[in-house]
């Protein structure tokens, strides 16, 4: 018999992110490279200690927690997006954010470290998601060359992303000033296609997201090519 079991944990650090709303972050970590944010590490763990031989490591897994997913209602079944929205699959068989505590995982870059702070790119996470662990990446543990998944065998296909002169002016300039690679972020973000799957694009209907402080406007000229209208202040 088990003992039931509660256990609290603490958040160890708050991710700065360039996704500041759900919409349009990538569905996994290393589909958009050039995804870039901080993790600020909170006291006690922002001590030159906790990072001790972390900059040996090229990546770490993140144990984060999905605080704009959280709900008290068991869920069995989710109908992930990847399915088109219509078919549903047990809640383990899914990375969906909707699950049993809350809890995501993502495996990302770590591009530098000092202490209190992480600089990491390819991340899948929005602004403020709550860290509750980081753990090295063990490339002879963690990757596992036979490895199968029938539901998820590969990326997801990408749309063809265009752009008007204009807004690619725009892009370059925002990322001169945020010192991002801002027109890769557009680029890597909108060709997963951030549109619900059962939506037929209407060239007319217009798209919007946010990036780090700048709106991102696009549409559709044809189902399955995007074209960037502008990237302006937001
Ligand atoms: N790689 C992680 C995993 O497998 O546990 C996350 C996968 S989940 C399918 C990725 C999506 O989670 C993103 O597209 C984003 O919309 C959503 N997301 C990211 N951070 C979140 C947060 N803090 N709260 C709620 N949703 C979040």
């Amino acid at each position: 018999m088990h003992a039931a079991m509660s256990h609290s944990v603490d958040p160890i650090g708050y991710l700065h992110s360039c996704f500041k709303e759900k919409f349009a972050i990538p569905r996994q970590p290393q589909l958009a490279p050039a995804a870039r944010g901080v993790l600020e590490l909170v006291a006690p763990y922002d001590r030159a200690e906790a990072i001790q031989g972390l900059e040996q490591v090229s990546h770490v897994w993140l144990l984060f927690l999905f605080h704009q997913a959280l709900e008290d209602k068991p869920r069995l079944k989710v109908r992930p997006p990847r399915l088109g929205g219509n078919a549903s699959l047990g809640v383990f068989a899914s990375r969906a954010t909707h699950r049993p505590n809350g809890i995501g995982q993502s495996v990302v870059k770590l591009e530098r470290v000092e202490p209190g702070r992480l600089w990491l790119s390819g991340i899948d996470l929005l602004d403020g998601t709550p860290v509750l662990d980081i753990k090295p990446y063990v490339p002879y543990a963690d990757s596992v060359a036979e490895a199968r998944n029938a539901i998820a065998d590969a990326a997801p296909a990408r749309v063809t992303v265009a752009w008007e002169q204009s807004a690619l002016q725009q892009a370059q300039e925002h990322g001169l000033r945020l010192n991002e690679p801002l027109p890769e972020l557009i680029e890597q973000c909108l060709a997963q296609d951030p549109r619900p799957a059962y939506q037929i694009p209407q060239p007319e209907r217009r798209y919007g997201v946010l990036l780090w402080d700048v709106q991102v406007r696009w549409h559709y000229p044809e189902p399955g090519r995007i074209l960037v209208l502008e990237v302006v202040p937001g």
